[in-house]
């Protein structure tokens, strides 16, 4: 099987790319898998969209609320030891909106998505805290529907997120894709920006399609990285 550990201790600059199935160890629902967030929802990517949240802001307060928000997970070891490795020499890249990757403790975090953790009010534009639109969709002093700073179907990936990803991927050395089935654009379309020489590897439990290029470790990510070390 392909050494992690050696790849991370001759590397120089490493980049981890994460989904779900980083967060899944700490509690939260895979988005897509078979018994995941989505598994009883008729249609969640539309509720999830930009067009649910115009029309049905009920329905998409109601959803986010209910089905999304973890706020006392706590991140776990691979959130940890991602943290220590990217803080000796790295970033990481998150498609997950929970915040476990900030809460490890981290220096450099991309959040690909946004975070469900900052909510802002579409009419005044002000933050409010998470706390508040946990008890109520409505912004107090203006009565403007609330939504968290998450990228939602129908809306693209803010400009500076995307050029702060890119340059995280560019600039790695080794990439490691972990815990996500990298079917999600254009998050998975990082990987092209990746250098020439650079290795990569992909920590989860099915097999990924990200090339021939991969290295795949087709593991439980918690199992592997809980053996790793900076
Ligand atoms: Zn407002």
């Amino acid at each position: 099987m392909f050494d992690l550990q050696k790849a991370i201790d001759t590397a120089h600059n490493i980049t981890f790319m994460t989904g779900a199935g980083v967060s899944t160890h700490s509690g939260i629902p895979d988005y897509r898998s078979k018994g995941g967030l989505y598994a009883n929802s008729a249609d969640p990517e539309y509720l999830l969209s930009a067009e649910n949240l115009r029309d049905h802001p009920e329905s998409f307060y109601d959803f986010v609320k209910n089905r999304m928000y973890y706020p006392d997970a706590k991140p776990n070891v691979i959130h940890e030891k991602m943290a220590e490795i990217s803080n000796e020499k790295g970033t990481i890249v998150t498609q997950n909106v929970d915040n476990l990757d900030i809460k490890a403790g981290p220096k450099h975090v991309v959040q690909f998505h946004g975070t469900l953790y900052k909510v802002h009010c579409q009419k005044c534009g002000k933050q409010v805290p998470w706390q508040d639109y946990l008890k109520d969709m409505h912004h107090q002093t203006d009565d403007g529907i609330l939504r968290p700073d998450i990228v939602l179907y129908g809306e693209g990936i803010n400009q500076q997120t995307l050029i702060n990803a890119v340059q995280a991927v560019q600039s790695a050395d080794l990439i490691v894709v972990v815990g996500t089935s990298f079917r999600v654009y254009p998050f998975a379309g990082l990987i092209q920006y990746a250098r020439p020489d650079a290795v990569l590897v992909a920590v989860n439990k099915e097999n990924i399609a990200a090339g021939d290029d991969i290295h795949m470790i087709q593991a439980d990510a918690l199992s592997v990285f809980e053996k790793l070390h900076a």
